[in-house]
Protein backbone atom coordinates (compact mmCIF):
# COMPACT_ATOMS: atom_id res chain seq x y z
CA UNK A 1 0.00 0.00 0.00
CA UNK A 2 2.89 2.63 0.77
CA UNK A 3 4.37 2.44 -2.53
CA UNK A 4 1.10 3.43 -4.19
CA UNK A 5 0.60 6.51 -2.93
CA UNK A 6 4.39 8.21 -1.63
CA UNK A 7 3.54 10.85 -3.47
CA UNK A 8 0.69 12.28 -2.43
CA UNK A 9 2.01 14.41 0.34
CA UNK A 10 0.62 18.03 -1.21
CA UNK A 11 -2.75 16.03 -1.47
CA UNK A 12 -2.80 14.56 2.25
CA UNK A 13 -1.31 18.21 3.73
CA UNK A 14 -4.46 19.24 2.56
CA UNK A 15 -6.91 17.05 3.80
CA UNK A 16 -5.06 17.26 6.78
CA UNK A 17 -5.50 21.40 6.98
CA UNK A 18 -9.23 20.45 6.34
CA UNK A 19 -9.11 18.37 9.33
CA UNK A 20 -7.77 20.60 11.49
CA UNK A 21 -10.17 23.35 10.24
CA UNK A 22 -12.92 21.11 11.28
CA UNK A 23 -11.65 20.05 14.19
CA UNK A 24 -13.90 21.98 17.18
CA UNK A 25 -17.03 21.05 15.47
CA UNK A 26 -15.82 17.55 14.90
CA UNK A 27 -14.94 17.38 18.73
CA UNK A 28 -18.92 17.37 19.63
CA UNK A 29 -19.91 14.81 16.67
CA UNK A 30 -16.68 12.47 18.22
CA UNK A 31 -18.11 12.90 21.80
CA UNK A 32 -21.56 12.08 20.40
CA UNK A 33 -20.42 8.86 19.59
CA UNK A 34 -19.04 8.07 22.25
CA UNK A 35 -21.93 7.97 24.23
CA UNK A 36 -23.35 5.40 22.48
CA UNK A 37 -24.94 2.73 25.17
CA UNK A 38 -22.85 0.55 27.44
CA UNK A 39 -23.06 -2.48 25.81
CA UNK A 40 -21.70 -0.40 22.45
CA UNK A 41 -18.98 0.63 24.11
CA UNK A 42 -17.36 -1.18 26.42
CA UNK A 43 -14.09 -0.32 27.99
CA UNK A 44 -12.96 -2.14 30.95
CA UNK A 45 -15.08 -4.35 33.08
CA UNK A 46 -15.78 -7.78 31.92
CA UNK A 47 -18.78 -8.63 30.27
CA UNK A 48 -18.60 -11.78 32.84
CA UNK A 49 -18.33 -9.89 35.53
CA UNK A 50 -21.75 -7.42 34.78
CA UNK A 51 -23.47 -10.77 34.50
CA UNK A 52 -24.54 -10.58 30.51
CA UNK A 53 -25.54 -13.81 29.35
CA UNK A 54 -26.08 -13.38 25.54
CA UNK A 55 -22.22 -14.12 23.52
CA UNK A 56 -20.60 -11.03 23.03
CA UNK A 57 -18.53 -9.52 19.63
CA UNK A 58 -16.00 -7.35 20.46
CA UNK A 59 -13.90 -5.51 17.55
CA UNK A 60 -10.24 -6.40 18.48
CA UNK A 61 -8.64 -4.38 15.67
CA UNK A 62 -9.85 -1.90 12.67
CA UNK A 63 -6.96 -1.70 10.36
CA UNK A 64 -5.43 -2.85 7.37
CA UNK A 65 -2.92 -5.72 7.16
CA UNK A 66 0.23 -3.25 7.35
CA UNK A 67 -1.53 -1.49 10.89
CA UNK A 68 -0.26 1.80 12.10
CA UNK A 69 2.69 2.99 12.03
CA UNK A 70 2.51 1.31 8.66
CA UNK A 71 6.88 0.53 7.21
CA UNK A 72 8.30 3.00 5.49
CA UNK A 73 5.81 5.61 5.94
CA UNK A 74 7.18 8.86 7.24
CA UNK A 75 4.08 11.18 6.68
CA UNK A 76 2.05 12.59 9.18
CA UNK A 77 -0.17 9.70 9.52
CA UNK A 78 2.54 7.71 11.17
CA UNK A 79 5.28 9.44 11.82
CA UNK A 80 4.24 10.36 15.35
CA UNK A 81 3.36 6.69 15.75
CA UNK A 82 7.02 5.42 15.36
CA UNK A 83 7.52 7.56 18.43
CA UNK A 84 4.71 7.06 20.53
CA UNK A 85 2.53 3.73 19.59
CA UNK A 86 -1.22 3.77 19.77
CA UNK A 87 -2.95 1.48 21.45
CA UNK A 88 -5.75 1.85 19.50
CA UNK A 89 -4.15 1.14 16.11
CA UNK A 90 -4.56 -2.96 15.51
CA UNK A 91 -4.79 -4.95 12.99
CA UNK A 92 -8.50 -5.92 11.49
CA UNK A 93 -9.53 -8.37 13.81
CA UNK A 94 -13.69 -9.35 15.43
CA UNK A 95 -13.46 -11.73 18.73
CA UNK A 96 -16.31 -13.78 20.05
CA UNK A 97 -17.32 -14.37 23.57
CA UNK A 98 -20.15 -17.38 24.54
CA UNK A 99 -20.92 -17.23 28.32
CA UNK A 100 -21.85 -20.05 30.08
CA UNK A 101 -21.96 -20.22 34.39
CA UNK A 102 -19.11 -19.15 35.27
CA UNK A 103 -16.68 -20.08 31.89
CA UNK A 104 -17.40 -20.25 28.38
CA UNK A 105 -15.76 -20.03 24.71
CA UNK A 106 -13.69 -17.34 22.66
CA UNK A 107 -13.14 -17.41 18.84
CA UNK A 108 -11.26 -14.79 16.78
CA UNK A 109 -12.05 -14.06 13.41
CA UNK A 110 -8.58 -13.33 11.34
CA UNK A 111 -4.65 -14.39 13.40
CA UNK A 112 -3.23 -10.69 12.64
CA UNK A 113 0.39 -9.89 13.28
CA UNK A 114 -1.37 -8.11 16.30
CA UNK A 115 -2.52 -11.12 17.55
CA UNK A 116 -0.50 -11.03 20.71
CA UNK A 117 -2.39 -8.51 22.17
CA UNK A 118 -5.91 -9.33 20.66
CA UNK A 119 -5.87 -12.71 22.13
CA UNK A 120 -4.89 -10.86 25.69
CA UNK A 121 -7.63 -8.39 24.91
CA UNK A 122 -10.57 -10.48 23.91
CA UNK A 123 -9.49 -12.68 27.18
CA UNK A 124 -9.16 -9.52 29.21
CA UNK A 125 -13.04 -8.48 27.55
CA UNK A 126 -14.73 -11.16 28.01
CA UNK A 127 -13.17 -12.09 31.48
CA UNK A 128 -12.79 -15.40 30.28
CA UNK A 129 -8.75 -15.51 30.98
CA UNK A 130 -7.79 -19.32 30.82
CA UNK A 131 -9.89 -19.59 27.88
CA UNK A 132 -7.83 -20.07 24.28
CA UNK A 133 -10.47 -18.99 21.06
CA UNK A 134 -10.43 -20.62 17.98
CA UNK A 135 -9.80 -18.69 15.39
CA UNK A 136 -11.64 -18.26 11.55
CA UNK A 137 -9.69 -16.74 8.58
CA UNK A 138 -10.58 -15.22 5.87
CA UNK A 139 -7.51 -15.27 3.37
CA UNK A 140 -3.85 -15.96 2.87
CA UNK A 141 -2.62 -12.58 3.00
CA UNK A 142 -0.29 -11.40 5.69
CA UNK A 143 -2.44 -9.02 8.06
CA UNK A 144 -5.13 -11.77 8.30
CA UNK A 145 -2.84 -14.99 9.18
CA UNK A 146 0.44 -14.45 10.19
CA UNK A 147 -0.68 -14.15 13.62
CA UNK A 148 -0.58 -17.52 13.35
CA UNK A 149 3.03 -17.84 14.07
CA UNK A 150 3.05 -16.89 17.35
CA UNK A 151 0.98 -20.54 18.03
CA UNK A 152 4.48 -22.35 17.58
CA UNK A 153 6.98 -23.33 19.39
CA UNK A 154 8.94 -20.58 19.75
CA UNK A 155 6.33 -18.07 21.35
CA UNK A 156 2.52 -19.46 23.00
CA UNK A 157 3.90 -23.35 21.74
CA UNK A 158 0.08 -24.00 21.79
CA UNK A 159 -1.91 -27.81 21.85
CA UNK A 160 -5.01 -28.07 19.14
CA UNK A 161 -6.09 -24.80 18.47
CA UNK A 162 -8.50 -25.25 16.44
CA UNK A 163 -8.23 -23.21 12.99
CA UNK A 164 -11.04 -22.66 10.32
CA UNK A 165 -10.02 -22.33 6.90
CA UNK A 166 -11.47 -22.51 3.54
CA UNK A 167 -10.25 -25.87 1.10
CA UNK A 168 -7.03 -24.28 -1.04
CA UNK A 169 -6.16 -22.24 2.20
CA UNK A 170 -6.07 -25.21 4.35
CA UNK A 171 -4.05 -27.31 1.71
CA UNK A 172 -1.77 -23.85 1.46
CA UNK A 173 -1.17 -24.20 5.82
CA UNK A 174 -0.48 -27.71 5.26
CA UNK A 175 2.27 -27.26 2.40
CA UNK A 176 4.30 -24.79 3.28
CA UNK A 177 6.68 -23.58 6.26
CA UNK A 178 6.09 -22.56 8.94
CA UNK A 179 2.67 -22.97 9.31
CA UNK A 180 3.03 -26.70 8.08
CA UNK A 181 5.02 -27.41 11.32
CA UNK A 182 2.07 -25.89 13.35
CA UNK A 183 0.38 -28.54 12.19
CA UNK A 184 2.84 -31.20 12.93
CA UNK A 185 3.38 -30.15 16.12
CA UNK A 186 0.16 -30.13 16.91
CA UNK A 187 -0.11 -26.46 17.63
CA UNK A 188 -3.20 -25.89 15.66
CA UNK A 189 -5.55 -28.30 13.86
CA UNK A 190 -7.23 -26.89 10.48
CA UNK A 191 -10.46 -27.18 9.62
CA UNK A 192 -12.00 -26.79 6.63
CA UNK A 193 -15.01 -24.84 5.85
CA UNK A 194 -17.01 -24.96 2.97
CA UNK A 195 -18.61 -22.31 0.99
CA UNK A 196 -22.01 -20.79 2.22
CA UNK A 197 -22.14 -23.88 4.39
CA UNK A 198 -23.24 -22.87 8.47
CA UNK A 199 -20.01 -23.99 11.27
CA UNK A 200 -20.35 -23.99 15.02
CA UNK A 201 -18.09 -20.77 16.17
CA UNK A 202 -19.23 -21.76 19.73
CA UNK A 203 -22.29 -23.36 21.29
CA UNK A 204 -24.54 -20.40 21.01
CA UNK A 205 -22.88 -18.63 17.79
CA UNK A 206 -22.11 -19.90 14.37
CA UNK A 207 -20.64 -18.42 11.03
CA UNK A 208 -21.80 -18.70 6.86
CA UNK A 209 -18.03 -18.22 5.49
CA UNK A 210 -19.24 -16.56 1.67
CA UNK A 211 -16.94 -16.30 -0.95
CA UNK A 212 -15.90 -12.56 -2.05
CA UNK A 213 -13.51 -11.31 -4.80
CA UNK A 214 -10.37 -10.59 -3.92
CA UNK A 215 -6.63 -11.04 -4.97
CA UNK A 216 -6.60 -15.08 -4.31
CA UNK A 217 -3.28 -15.73 -5.08
CA UNK A 218 -2.67 -18.31 -2.27
CA UNK A 219 -6.12 -18.59 -0.74
CA UNK A 220 -9.70 -18.27 -1.49
CA UNK A 221 -11.13 -15.27 -0.02
CA UNK A 222 -14.38 -14.99 2.39
CA UNK A 223 -16.66 -12.92 4.49
CA UNK A 224 -18.15 -14.02 7.42
CA UNK A 225 -21.76 -13.84 8.27
CA UNK A 226 -22.16 -14.51 11.95
CA UNK A 227 -25.22 -15.64 13.86
CA UNK A 228 -25.66 -15.53 17.54
CA UNK A 229 -29.43 -16.11 19.32
CA UNK A 230 -30.30 -12.22 19.19
CA UNK A 231 -28.31 -10.60 15.78
CA UNK A 232 -26.44 -11.17 13.05
CA UNK A 233 -23.24 -9.85 11.77
CA UNK A 234 -22.05 -9.45 8.68
CA UNK A 235 -17.82 -9.21 8.35
CA UNK A 236 -16.37 -8.67 5.00
CA UNK A 237 -12.71 -6.71 5.69
CA UNK A 238 -11.61 -6.80 1.81
CA UNK A 239 -13.40 -7.14 -0.92
CA UNK A 240 -13.08 -5.64 -4.85
CA UNK A 241 -15.58 -3.60 -6.15
CA UNK A 242 -19.12 -4.20 -4.98
CA UNK A 243 -20.34 -4.40 -7.98
CA UNK A 244 -17.85 -7.62 -8.86
CA UNK A 245 -19.87 -9.75 -6.19
CA UNK A 246 -21.84 -12.66 -7.15
CA UNK A 247 -23.95 -11.54 -3.90
CA UNK A 248 -26.22 -8.32 -3.60
CA UNK A 249 -24.31 -6.09 -0.82
CA UNK A 250 -28.12 -4.40 0.20
CA UNK A 251 -29.90 -8.00 0.14
CA UNK A 252 -27.10 -9.00 2.61
CA UNK A 253 -27.25 -6.20 4.61
CA UNK A 254 -31.14 -6.56 5.00
CA UNK A 255 -29.88 -9.98 6.53
CA UNK A 256 -28.44 -8.88 9.02
CA UNK A 257 -28.15 -6.09 12.17
CA UNK A 258 -24.49 -4.97 11.63
CA UNK A 259 -22.19 -5.05 8.95
CA UNK A 260 -18.26 -4.87 9.21
CA UNK A 261 -17.28 -3.65 5.63
CA UNK A 262 -13.80 -3.34 4.04
CA UNK A 263 -12.93 0.44 4.15
CA UNK A 264 -9.45 0.90 3.19
CA UNK A 265 -9.61 3.50 1.06
CA UNK A 266 -11.59 7.33 1.82
CA UNK A 267 -11.44 8.55 -1.39
CA UNK A 268 -9.29 9.38 -4.48
CA UNK A 269 -7.61 12.07 -3.04
CA UNK A 270 -5.49 9.04 -0.27
CA UNK A 271 -4.55 7.15 -3.97
CA UNK A 272 -2.76 10.08 -5.51
CA UNK A 273 -6.22 10.78 -7.34
CA UNK A 274 -5.89 7.88 -9.54
CA UNK A 275 -8.94 6.71 -11.58
CA UNK A 276 -10.70 4.69 -8.02
CA UNK A 277 -12.18 2.08 -10.61
CA UNK A 278 -8.35 0.86 -10.84
CA UNK A 279 -7.62 0.10 -7.14
CA UNK A 280 -9.25 -3.34 -6.09
CA UNK A 281 -11.15 -2.25 -2.87
CA UNK A 282 -14.60 0.03 -2.53
CA UNK A 283 -13.53 3.73 -1.68
CA UNK A 284 -15.39 4.34 1.53
CA UNK A 285 -17.39 7.06 -0.48
CA UNK A 286 -18.14 4.68 -3.02
CA UNK A 287 -20.01 1.93 -0.75
CA UNK A 288 -21.62 5.09 0.91
CA UNK A 289 -22.67 6.60 -3.16
CA UNK A 290 -23.71 2.75 -3.29
CA UNK A 291 -25.42 2.15 -0.53
CA UNK A 292 -26.99 6.24 -0.21
CA UNK A 293 -30.67 5.11 -1.36
CA UNK A 294 -31.21 2.96 1.38
CA UNK A 295 -33.13 3.95 4.86
CA UNK A 296 -31.39 5.44 7.60
CA UNK A 297 -31.97 2.15 9.70
CA UNK A 298 -30.13 -0.15 7.01
CA UNK A 299 -27.06 2.46 6.89
CA UNK A 300 -26.73 2.62 10.42
CA UNK A 301 -25.96 -0.92 10.16
CA UNK A 302 -22.52 -0.22 8.40
CA UNK A 303 -19.48 0.03 10.34
CA UNK A 304 -16.49 0.91 8.58
CA UNK A 305 -13.36 -1.27 9.25
CA UNK A 306 -9.58 -2.14 7.70
CA UNK A 307 -8.32 0.95 6.89
CA UNK A 308 -5.20 2.15 5.50
CA UNK A 309 -2.54 3.78 7.78
CA UNK A 310 -3.38 6.84 5.45
CA UNK A 311 -7.53 6.56 5.75
CA UNK A 312 -8.52 10.34 7.33
CA UNK A 313 -11.26 8.67 9.30
CA UNK A 314 -8.92 6.52 11.92
CA UNK A 315 -9.33 10.41 13.61
CA UNK A 316 -12.53 11.23 14.89
CA UNK A 317 -11.25 14.96 14.33
CA UNK A 318 -11.19 14.47 10.66
CA UNK A 319 -13.28 16.31 7.69
CA UNK A 320 -13.65 12.77 6.47
CA UNK A 321 -14.68 10.98 9.59
CA UNK A 322 -17.40 13.60 10.41
CA UNK A 323 -18.44 13.26 6.91
CA UNK A 324 -19.28 9.73 7.20
CA UNK A 325 -21.53 9.99 10.23
CA UNK A 326 -23.18 12.67 9.02
CA UNK A 327 -24.15 10.56 6.16
CA UNK A 328 -25.73 7.99 8.54
CA UNK A 329 -22.61 5.62 8.42
CA UNK A 330 -20.20 4.38 11.45
CA UNK A 331 -16.54 3.64 11.72
CA UNK A 332 -15.77 0.69 13.75
CA UNK A 333 -13.78 1.38 17.04
CA UNK A 334 -11.68 -1.09 19.16
CA UNK A 335 -13.43 -2.60 21.98
CA UNK A 336 -16.47 -1.83 20.66
CA UNK A 337 -18.65 -4.65 21.91
CA UNK A 338 -22.04 -5.64 20.53
CA UNK A 339 -24.26 -8.47 21.70
CA UNK A 340 -25.03 -11.54 19.71
ZN1 LIG B 1 -6.43 -7.03 4.23
ZN1 LIG C 1 1.16 6.38 7.35
ZN1 LIG D 1 -6.36 -9.13 1.30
Amino acid sequence: MASKIRNVAPFFCILLLLACAGREEANVEGEADRQRPIVDSLNNESSASQGWKEPMLYVLGTLQDGGAPHMGCDRPCCRNLFLRPATDRKVVSLGIADFKSGSGQLAMFEATPDVASQWHALQSLSGLADVLPSIFLTHAHIGHYSGLMFLGREVLGATGIQVHAMPRFRQFLQTNGPWDQLISLGNIVVNSLAEDSIVQVTERVQTLPIRVPHRDEYSETVGYRIMGPNHTVLFIPDIDKWERWEHDLKHELSLVDRAYLDATFFDASEVGYRDMSEIPHPFMVETMDFLGALSAAEKSKVHFIHMNHTNPCLSDTSFAYRHVVASGFHIARMDDAYPL
